[in-house]
């Protein structure tokens, strides 16, 4: 055996046995040592990343995990928290309804099959609430994509449940604890809700910070079955947690993020522009 050969297989062979000892040999030492080895670390990207001591999230009374997704149920602690508490605000808002969770990211993280990003902890897919065609709310175990006119594209007989798909978003963009970036869906869809909750007075002041977080991503499929949510890197000692080694390169920006014009109303009033979206650097799915 030539000597490189050889050389090479000797590293092969003893890589995994060093990888296993420390959970995070390519951080650098820094990284290695308390507090950072006591916390979850979101590594990198959520397209380029990976995590360790991850929190699992598990399923409760108010959300479920879809069926296949339960591997993929690992997240930074602030996104974990944030969905356990977005489903119980959902819940106790419109009693019984259960929030059906898909991919978070993997136990370590890294490239997940059928996904760009979840890969560093940040990102879930959440499914719609829906109900049947007769407006009884229904819990399904997979996701379901949806039309402009609310009705389920392949037919089946499942309506998008406005009301609760509202409480959802005014939910995330209320929550200031967990550091959303966003939450990427359809742009038929967040044109429906936006205007759902414009012509109801009790939802209309939500409306801006709803406009704030809410967009349909270039750089990926239009997410009509599932609402797309990313949390930001929280901040320092949010909750035993910390985003670690951002690598330096660009992610494509996600341009399409316009402003809401809500739809003309029969009073004539003009319309105007609701806020400016913030800009966001990161892709999807
Ligand atoms: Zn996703």
């Amino acid at each position: 055996m030539s000597r490189p050969l050889c050389i090479t297989l000797l590293f092969a062979l003893s890589a995994p046995a060093l990888a296993s000892a420390d959970p995070t040999p390519s951080l650098p030492a820094r990284f290695r040592q308390a507090p950072y080895s006591l916390m979850s670390l979101s590594i990198g990207y959520p397209n380029a990343g990976s995590q360790v001591r991850a929190k699992r999230l598990r399923k409760s009374a108010e959300l479920s995990i879809k069926a296949g997704s339960e591997p993929n149920s690992y997240g930074h602690p602030s996104l974990v928290l944030m969905l356990q508490r977005t489903a119980r605000q959902v819940a106790r808002r419109a009693p019984g309804s259960v929030m059906l969770v898909g991919d978070l990211s993997s136990k370590d993280g890294g490239r997940l099959a059928g996904h760009t990003s979840h890969q560093s902890g940040r990102d879930a897919d959440i499914g719609f609430y829906v109900t049947d065609l007769k407006g009884k709310r229904v819990l399904l175990d997979k996701f379901v994509a949806f039309d402009a006119a609310g009705r389920a594209s392949d037919g089946s007989p499942y309506l998008f449940d406005d009301f609760r798909n509202w409480l959802l978003l005014q939910a995330l963009a209320r929550d200031d604890r967990a550091g959303l970036s966003h939450v990427f869906v359809a742009a038929k869809l967040r044109k429906r809700l936006l205007d759902w909750a414009q012509a109801r007075p009790a939802f209309r002041k939500y409306v801006p910070a709803v406009v704030g977080i809410l967009k349909q991503p270039d750089n990926a499929l239009p997410h009509d079955d599932h609402f797309h949510v990313r949390i930001a890197c929280p901040r320092r000692g949010a909750v035993r947690g910390e985003c670690v080694l951002d690598p330096p390169h660009s992610e494509p920006r996600a341009t399409r993020f316009a402003s809401y014009v809500p739809s003309p109303r029969r009073s004539g009033a003009p319309l105007r522009a609701l806020v400016k979206p913030r800009k966001e650097r990161e892709t999807t799915r």
